[in-house]
């Protein structure tokens, strides 16, 4: 009966509303052993400069090799460490990492390689975070320059009274900045002017349908444009079809990241990319 349905909807919803309460209380547990455990790992995405046709970047992208769940993406347990404190400690593991990579890859001879580092809200409404960052970049000694914190546009709109002065003492420090996944953020145009970075980061929703889409396309040209006028690099996340990467060079976007040209890789499958340096791209941009 209709009734009998309902029932086993509810039972149904309760099972897996449970399901996911265990989960969320696993992964809290065992987030707190996975650092000292080793079970955190950082992939590499590279980011392909257009105008010279060669990677010069890549973004860390942290995953978390679960021994009996598998790998675990940030998505599922980030917003988890930002409500139960550990994000603090997760960010440093992933910045001293990064840090400690990059270090590697500049003695090998490997050149002109900024690292990104995704950046939690949490950290950037904390006054503690310039010092932890400064503490990472003397304890591996990497270049500050070369590394760049991203800050999503809806994380720096916060509270950005707060977040401009701790922009400006990561600035101090000699990193760079960028703002990511821009245009999903609802940006306050007066802040934005007032943010000391040096890089937009193009949301992938509009990147994937910048061919199909007019409004997409319309939205993707005009950010490039703003973002050149105000002197900041622009790059297109997650762009994965030919068609994209030659649409957005058209545009005069400055760099692309995404399957396209690689999907995030072990720093062991990266660096054997970084040494060859140059990528094909597409014939329309040869
Ligand atoms: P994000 O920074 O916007 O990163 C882009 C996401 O798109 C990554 O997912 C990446 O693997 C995926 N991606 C890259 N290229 C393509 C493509 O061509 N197509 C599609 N469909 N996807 C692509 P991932 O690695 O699962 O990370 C998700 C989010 O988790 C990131 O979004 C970032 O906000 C956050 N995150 C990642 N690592 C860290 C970290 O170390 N710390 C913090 N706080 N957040 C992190
Ligand atoms: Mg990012
Ligand atoms: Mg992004
Ligand atoms: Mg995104």
């Amino acid at each position: 009966s209709a009734k009998a349905h309902g029932c086993n909807i509810i039972q149904l919803y309760n099972a897996s509303l449970r399901a996911n309460i265990e989960e969320r209380i696993r992964i809290e547990t065992e987030l707190r052993q996975a650092i000292k455990r080793n079970q955190l790992q950082l992939y590499y995405q590279p980011q392909v400069d257009l105008h010279r046709g060669c990677v010069t970047g890549v973004e860390a992208l942290l995953r978390w090799q679960h021994p009996e769940l598998g790998t675990i993406l940030p998505n599922r347990f980030i917003p988890i460490a930002e409500d139960t404190g550990l994000i603090r400690q997760v960010t440093e593991w992933v910045l001293q990492e990064a840090c400690k990579q990059g270090k590697t890859w500049q003695e090998s001879g490997i050149e002109m390689l900024q690292i990104a580092v995704n950046i939690s809200a949490k950290q950037i409404n904390d006054v503690a975070f310039p010092s932890l960052v400064s503490r990472c970049l003397s304890a591996t000694g990497f270049d500050p320059e070369r590394l760049e914190l991203e800050i999503t546009e809806s994380s720096a709109m916060e509270n950005p009274d707060f977040t401009i002065p701790l922009m400006h003492l990561l600035k101090a420090l000699g990193v760079k900045l960028s703002i990511d996944d821009f245009g999903t953020g609802y940006s306050n145009m007066y802040y934005l002017k007032s943010f000391p970075v040096d890089k937009l980061k193009l949301d992938g929703s509009f990147v994937q349908e910048v061919t199909t889409d007019k409004c997409s396309h319309a939205i993707v040209s005009a950010i490039i444009t703003m973002g050149q006028a105000l002197g900041l690099s622009v790059i297109a996340e997650m762009t994965e079809t030919e068609d994209q990467v030659v649409t957005l060079a058209e545009q005069g976007c400055d760099l692309v990241q995404g399957f396209y040209f690689s999907k995030p890789l072990t720093a062991l499958e990266c660096e054997k990319l970084l040494w060859k340096g140059a990528v094909a791209l597409p014939k329309a941009l040869q």
